[in-house]
């Protein structure tokens, strides 16, 4: 099965683009929805991170802290590490068997993976067959993350210095939609790419 990796920085418009080609019959696998699974109440994270950070790291609900665990991390380095150990095979691991049962459907023609830190991680690179990168300013980052999240600027500065710069990415990209217009620029160029896509998979 053909395997696209689709990525971009933070607000660069990769979910409204994932939803317009899931919308032509791509099949799709967000990686940041898993981390959310994983670590929701009785996420398959959970046990290990109760026994790796204590009863700290969860809300009263059971789902992991996202804040707490966001203030550990950031005092602590090695803290990230271990949280990291134990999210990312997990992620890893849901996310091959998520695409070893679309393939066995066969109802799709491709599949793609929306993966926040693709460039970022070399592994990524190596597992899929083109990169897709949703591409926008780093101006136009900052404005729509800044109303969306309610953020401040100096905070989606500091998200986006530790991803991957535009120029990084670009380097790295098979295919590029631009995303710096209207959303309705979006349709016509994911319907193109999906057309050379369902041929590339058939191929
Ligand atoms: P993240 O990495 O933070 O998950 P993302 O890359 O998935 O972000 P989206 O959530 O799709 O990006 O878009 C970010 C924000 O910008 C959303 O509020 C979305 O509605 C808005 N947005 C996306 N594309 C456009 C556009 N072309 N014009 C105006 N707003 C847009």
């Amino acid at each position: 099965m053909l395997q696209i990796g689709l990525t971009g920085g933070i607000g660069s418009g990769k979910t409204r683009v994932a939803d317009l080609f899931a919308e032509r019959g791509a099949a799709l696998i967000d990686t940041d929805l898993l981390a959310h699974e994983i670590t929701a109440p009785g996420g398959l994270a959970i046990p290990a991170l109760l026994e790796a950070f204590g009863p700290g790291c969860l809300r009263a609900d059971g789902a992991m802290d996202r804040n707490a665990m966001r203030e550990l991390i950031f005092a602590d380095p090695a803290a990230k590490a271990r949280l990291e150990g134990i999210t990312h095979p997990l992620i890893r691991q849901l996310t091959e068997a998520r695409a070893a049962t679309i393939a066995a459907a066969g109802n799709h023609p491709y599949l793609i993976y929306v993966v926040p830190l693709l460039v970022e991680s070399g592994s990524w690179r190596e597992r899929v067959d083109r990169v897709l990168v949703v591409d926008c300013s780093e101006a136009t980052q900052i404005a729509r993350v800044m109303a969306r999240n309610g953020f401040t600027r100096g905070q989606v500065e500091a998200i986006m210095a530790r991803q991957a710069r535009r120029s990084e990415r670009l380097a790295c990209a098979d295919d590029v939609i631009d995303n710096e217009g209207a959303p309705e620029a979006l349709p016509a160029q994911v319907e193109r790419l999906d057309q050379r896509y369902r041929s590339l998979a058939t191929a």
